[in-house]
């Protein structure tokens, strides 16, 4: 059975005080004490228990050990409860070996493969229903030439001179000798003196892989697909990282996305935002006909619901918003300059009534100067 958390039993924290240790197991002592409980296995046992672990704690050697090596660090050898130098190597090697990526399974270690990104650019259509892109991803596979060893055909490689072909080294640090991956193999044990051609030395060689990636629809810009075991191959039989295609779209030219809303800009007509009408409004699935209703100022947002995007998330459909830019017309000839001059006289005529927002800014304007000049 595990044993419990020496800080768990005296139930502190890790960074308890010394006078916190001692009065809660005081405390427990008394609680637990086989004079107390008379025949109470239980109780027994966590009177053991508590001791043991005030034991360890008040010492301040050994509660550092504890804290860096758990029950691990005061297990092994010399009386009182410490270790001596043979079980501290041994814990040293068991704590350190996978940081130094060497440890005692030396050059067979096994590595799992880096995962890997890719940007995959969509246009607006392909990321709002979905489609399989098929893309081409640099990868390494085992060069044919030398199997995989790196040497040129018909050559060894050579035992390291280095760590005799032990793929370690011993180095001393301080008092420490630390195990390390050698650093003239990197942990191989085996060294290539005459490299093979096809792959420089490396028994792998860059290849471009072709992978079909089904993009669900509704999928936004800094969206991640997964894919499982695509990355990059691991080391002696460990397992692929994974492929990460992370999703870019490229600018619409009618269409700005945020989020499951679209929106966009309609230009219409001097006489149709007057008048009212109808003009012809385009959307994801088709046209749709937009209702302009008479006097429409430019600027002015219309909301077409549900004719946004789904999203890939929480599936929610978006709106379209339209926002109405009138049309100022341009290249005119004489004749309708001359039409224009009159009908603005002709309208200007009528007062400040025809022009609603002009009167309003008009008066705004005022008041703004009146301030100033107090
Ligand atoms: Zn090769
Ligand atoms: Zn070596």
């Amino acid at each position: 059975m595990a044993k419990r958390d020496y800080y768990e039993i005296l139930g502190l924290p890790r960074d308890a005080s010394d006078a916190d240790i001692k009065k809660s197991y005081r405390r427990l002592a008394m609680k637990y004490h086989p004079d107390r409980n008379k025949d109470d296995a239980d109780t027994e046992k966590k009177f053991k228990e508590a001791k043991e672990a005030y034991e360890v704690l008040k010492d301040s050697d050994k509660r550092a050990t504890y804290d860096r090596f758990g029950h691990e660090g005061l297990r092994a050898g010399s009386p009182g409860g410490g270790f001596g130098a043979e079980g501290f190597g041994d814990i040293f090697g068991d704590v350190f070996g996978d940081i130094f990526g060497g440890g005692r399974r030396g050059a067979n270690k096994v590595f799992r493969g880096a995962d890997l990104r890719y940007e995959l650019q969509l246009n607006l259509e392909r990321a709002v229903y979905g489609d399989t892109v098929t893309i081409e991803i640099p990868s390494q596979s085992t060069c044919e030439d030398c199997d995989g060893s790196g040497s040129e055909k018909g050559s060894d490689p050579v035992e390291c001179s280095t760590c005799s072909g032990v793929g370690q080294v011993r180095m001393q640090q301080g008092f420490f000798s630390i195990q390390q991956t050698c650093p003239a193999c990197k942990g191989a044990g085996t060294v290539i003196t005459n490299p093979c051609s096809g792959c420089h030395g490396q028994g792998r060689v860059a290849r471009k892989k072709t992978l079909n990636v089904k993009v669900p629809a509704g999928v936004d810009i800094g969206d991640r697909i997964r894919l499982s075991g695509e990355g990059e191959a691991g080391k002696n039989g460990g397992p692929s990282g994974d492929l990460y295609v992370e999703v870019r779209v490229a600018a619409h030219n009618i269409f700005e996305r945020n989020g499951a809303d679209l929106s966009c800009e309609v230009p219409i007509s001097y006489a149709t935002v007057t008048l009212g009408g109808e003009v012809e409004l385009p959307t994801l699935d088709g046209h749709v006909t937009l209702k302009v209703p008479a006097g429409t100022q430019s600027g002015k947002v219309f909301r077409l619901r549900g004719k946004g995007v789904t999203t890939v998330r929480d599936r929610r459909q978006g709106d379209l918003f339209a926002r109405v830019a009138v049309e100022t017309p341009v290249n005119l000839t004489s004749e309708q300059v001359s039409l224009l001059q009159s009908y603005e006289e002709l309208l200007n005529s009528g007062g400040d009534s025809h022009n609603p927002r002009a009167s309003g800014w008009l008066d705004t304007v005022k008041r703004f100067f009146e301030k100033i000049n107090l």
